[in-house]
């Protein structure tokens, strides 16, 4: 037989083997090409007589990422264009088949009555694993990169092929129903214990092991097609569901707070579907997944998190014409909390890393935090002994410069004071090779004005990390005036290699993420001297979509730095430039109680050595008046953490600090947990409408001042009908 993206061999025992290898992909995929592959090969193995079985197999070093989310994108597309045309009925219906197709194949591939295995190399997620799943016997390799798992609900989708149903028979219904919320990668140990997998072999014998086990006699029936087939957690409707589904509800709302059609649409299909037939659970698992693949937010999740950052990560800001750099050694300057950090993710990515500080003692210190954190992993089980010790032996803390020689790279993360930082810049560049690239983590001061001290201003720039460095995935690169585009594609290129992803941003005070996270902070702040229960911010803001509340937040910044920043800006800019009220809250935090945040475990919250945190009842003295918690608007609350985030992105963009709405929307849900759903500040403004949100803007800025204000672009676009994403839309053609 004769494929595009398959090859086809049947051996003297009778076993097909069935290779996946598209052609011009790192990756394979599954398109609509593929589907029509996989099922010409169950209609084949199903007829021919000759062949008892068949093993699927991958050409490439994974075994595939799943489904191509642009494919599912314009399968959305296509219903719009269909209900337009055809009307709402016949587009649905339309839609429908459409959206089942994978899960029907997948169901003909179970029932055919020949053994299929499945032999899993790498990476194995999504539609894939949902290809594993409807293969009655699964073989994954023992190699460090083998992962399976559902990871759908990260996009604002679920696994429709099948997955919800199939998981949920093969394990406790608590058990699959967290593992479809959490759509994480599972090693293979923990595959093979929860029932996802059969077997674990190494790499080179996992095709043979899947024959054997088709010589054998391996039968062709998954277990639910079997007569004795009993639910792993009973019925539904038994004493022992009703142990699981209230509990599930109640889990639902508290990790989603029902802001997740998707997470809503999982607990539907699992619930129904166990009530069912196989087949017919099948076909309410396609109801839900054709609902939630047309859904807003599915659709801004798909094209944030996965379409744009992927267009980011490959390099969309990449100035084109400057060739590859490859960096082997970085100097990192500062030792402290960020420049280990730094040199821990450096030296993951296999770069040598000199880390520089006052004196030696410093310098080690920073280097023990890279042992701690490494450590962290090889008992998680995430690193090898192997692993550490290579990691170890790339890191070398000196006081000495001229250790710094041979760095393609440099990297300054000292004490947040210019004089300090101009005389390490000054001390490397004394070092330096003409032409090294020098980068600041500086988060509050200019870029343009550290590039003079480094003299050749062209190769300077700003590398600006989110704390904790090896969790954040997000990095602000920051272009002084004169910024040259070599230093521009060193710092992508070196972003790229440490796996995190870059955003382009302008030099400005506090950049893009910080003005955002600060707006939202003060809202925080504003409310408590307003009389809102404490409680009530904080948990409101996570209803709203935030990973945490405006005060927990600041613990974790610090209430100091705060006010260090709120001080800076008002020498700076003049007293108009902040807010009285805030300084004076931080002021009386910091100054008069001692309450630094979690770092002195007295912030807003206090924090006790055992068990977790609460808030701090002294909170009561700046509320002078509080408000009745019946009487408070809720989702107005809810709408003003949301809107004083996004409308500051707005203003980043019309004062030209970001220029790509991809960057906006990407940082802000990488950066500060902007509600994903939304698909990040920017998406959120066009989501609703842009008039829409200058009306609202205009509403709450009547209410609780000019913060809300709209800018003027935002007042151009409301009148001219228009989107970030359809006015930036030349801008967002840069591809890697
Ligand atoms: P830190 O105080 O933990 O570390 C600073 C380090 O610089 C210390 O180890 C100190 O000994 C060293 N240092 C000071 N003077 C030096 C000198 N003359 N020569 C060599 N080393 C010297 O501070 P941090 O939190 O790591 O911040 C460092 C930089 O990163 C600052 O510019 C800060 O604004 C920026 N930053 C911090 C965060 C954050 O969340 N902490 C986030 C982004 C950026």
């Amino acid at each position: 037989m004769n494929f595009v993206n398959f090859h086809v061999e049947t051996d003297s025992d009778g076993i097909a083997l069935l290779t996946w290898d598209m052609p011009g992909r790192s990756m394979n995929v599954i398109t609509p090409e593929v589907i029509g592959e996989i099922e010409a090969v169950v209609d084949h193995v199903a007829a021919e007589a000759s062949i008892k079985g068949c093993v699927i197999t991958s050409g490439k070093d994974n075994f595939s990422g799943g489904a191509d989310l642009s494919m599912l994108q314009s399968v959305a597309a296509e219903y719009q264009k269909a209900r337009q045309e055809k009307g709402e009925e016949e587009a649905t219906k339309l839609f429908f088949e459409r959206a089942r197709r994978l899960s029907q194949v997948y169901r003909m591939l179970e029932t055919c009555g020949k053994p299929f295995a499945i032999a899993i190399n790498g990476t194995c997620v999504g539609g894939a694993f949902e290809l594993a799943l409807a293969c009655h016997y699964r073989v994954i390799s023992d190699d460090d990169k083998a992962r399976v798992g559902l990871p759908e609900i990260k996009v604002g989708l679920f696994p429709g092929a099948g997955g919800t149903q199939r998981i949920a028979r093969l394990m406790q219904t608590g058990d699959a129903l967290q593992m479809l919320f959490k759509g994480e990668q599972i090693r293979p140990k923990a595959a093979k214990a929860m029932n996802l997998v059969h077997e674990i072999a190494p790499a080179g014998e996992i095709v043979a092991k899947a024959k054997t086990w088709i010589t054998a006699g391996g039968k062709g029936v998954a277990p639910w097609d079997e007569k004795s087939f009993k639910l792993p957690s009973g019925k539904v409707f038994s004493a022992q569901g009703m142990m699981v589904w209230p509990a599930a509800n109640a889990i639902y709302r508290r990790e989603t707070h029902d802001n997740y059609p998707a997470a809503k649409a999982i607990l539907h299909s699992v619930y129904e579907g166990l009530q069912l037939p196989f087949d017919l659970a099948l076909r309410v698992e396609s109801r839900w997944f054709a609902k939630i693949l047309r859904s807003p937010e599915a659709a801004a999740m798909i094209r944030t998190l996965f379409l744009s950052m992927g267009e980011l990560n490959k390099g969309a800001r990449r100035p084109a014409h400057v060739p590859a750099t490859a960096i082997k050694q970085v100097g990192i300057l500062g030792a402290g909390f960020m420049g280990a950090g730094i040199a821990y993710v450096t030296a993951s990515a296999g770069m040598d890393v000199v880390l520089i500080d006052q004196d030696q003692a410093a310098a080690d210190k920073g280097k023990e935090i890279c042992n701690k954190l490494i450590s962290g992993q090889v008992l998680k089980g995430r690193a090898t002994g192997a692993d550490k010790e290579a990691l170890l032996a790339r890191i070398k803390p000196t006081a000495d410069y001229t250790g710094l020689a041979g760095a393609g790279l440099v990297i300054e993360a000292v004490f947040e004071d210019r004089a300090v930082k101009a005389a390490v810049t000054q001390k490397a560049r004394e070092v330096l090779q003409p032409g090294t690239i020098f980068a600041s983590n500086t988060s509050t001061l200019p870029i343009t004005s550290l590039a003079q001290t480094y003299g050749e201003p062209e190769n300077f720039i700003g590398i600006h990390f989110f704390s904790p460095v090896e969790k954040m995935l997000l990095v602000e690169v920051i272009l002084g005036e004169k910024t040259g585009d070599r230093a521009l594609a060193t710092a992508l290129d070196y972003v790229r290699a440490i796996k995190k992803t870059p955003i382009v941003v302008h030099d400005s005070r506090g950049f893009y993420a910080n003005r955002c996270v600060g707006n939202y902070i003060r809202e925080g702040h504003i409310m408590l001297l307003a009389g809102v229960p404490p409680a009530m911010i904080e948990n409101v803001a996570k209803m709203a979509g935030m990973p945490v509340g405006p005060l927990a937040l600041n613990d974790e910044v610090a209430l100091d730095l705060a006010l260090k920043i709120i001080e800076a800006a008002k020498r700076d800019l003049g007293p108009a430039a902040i807010d009285p009220t805030q300084e004076n809250l931080l002021k009386t935090m910091v100054v008069e109680h001692g309450r630094y945040g979690r770092k002195n475990s007295k912030g807003f919250y206090d924090y006790p050595a055992q068990g977790t945190k609460t808030l701090w009842p002294g909170l009561d003295a700046f509320q002078s008046t509080k408000l009745d918690p019946d009487k408070i608007d809720i989702a107005e609350l809810k709408q003003r953490f949301l809107v004083t985030q996004a409308v500051e992105a707005a203003r980043v963009i019309e004062e030209g600090v970001v220029t790509d709405p991809r960057e906006a929307d990407v940082g802000s849900i990488i950066g500060f947990g902007f509600a994903p759903f939304s698909g990040g500040t920017l998406s959120y403004i066009d989501g609703m409408g842009v008039a829409n949100f200058v009306a609202l803007c205009e509403q709450l800025r009547q209410k609780f001042g000019d913060r809300f204000a709209p800018p003027k672009i935002l007042i151009d676009m409301a009148k001219a009908d228009e989107t970030f994403y359809g006015r930036f839309a030349e801008r967002m053609k840069r591809v890697a």
